[in-house]
């Protein structure tokens, strides 16, 4: 019941120009099979309204930030990989698994800080769509994005995590609450 069944695979490729170009690799991720856990849920929808109003930091004023997020993820047990993202040509990867936080794979190619965090706070937001589905699902938490990023980057999903990957703070507090609130994979 809890085997490592992929639920949705996003990967996100960085060019050399630093134009973020992203590419979903998911079957029928609008179908995604949402077994609702009231009892263990955490709603980080109900938290990301006020915690947005103190986290204002971005990548751009603290590209550092993503260590944190890193940090904590660590700690809530997503698996993080050095080494060749599963989907070929990307610099990262975000693998759902069923029942349980992903795999979160980041190639070696070199970049810069600010491209490094974007890249880290924008897999981070597929963890926390996860997480927000009691890792039975991956959907968008809500945030605002425009009609013009859901046509380009094709899923909901990935619009929401292009549109809110600078937002480096935002992100590494929702992990704090969830933290927080002693959710685990289990
Ligand atoms: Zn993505």
């Amino acid at each position: 019941m809890f085997s490592s069944k992929i639920l949705c695979f996003f990967a996100l490729t960085l060019s050399s120009s630093l134009t973020i170009v992203l590419t979903t690799s998911c079957n029928g991720s609008r179908n995604v099979e949402r077994i609702k856990s009231s009892n263990s849920k955490i709603n980080l929808i109900k938290y990301s309204d006020s915690i947005q109003q103190t986290a204002k930091r971005r990548c751009t004023d603290d590209p550092w930030l993503s260590d944190e997020i890193m940090k904590v993820g660590y700690q809530l047990g997503v698996k993080t990989f050095i080494g060749e993202p599963e989907l070929p040509n990307k610099d990262a990867t975000y693998k759902a698994l069923h029942g349980q936080l992903g795999i979160l794979t980041l190639g070696t190619r070199p970049m810069n800080q600010l491209v490094r965090c974007k890249l880290i706070t924008h897999e981070y937001i597929h963890v926390l769509q996860h997480i927000n589905e009691n890792l039975k699902g991956m959907e968008p938490l809500g945030w605002p994005v425009s009609s013009e990023s859901l046509n380009y980057f094709g899923s909901p999903q990935e619009a929401e995590a292009y549109t809110y990957q600078d937002h480096a703070e935002l992100v590494l507090k929702l992990l704090l609450k969830v933290r927080s609130e002693k959710i685990h994979e289990k």
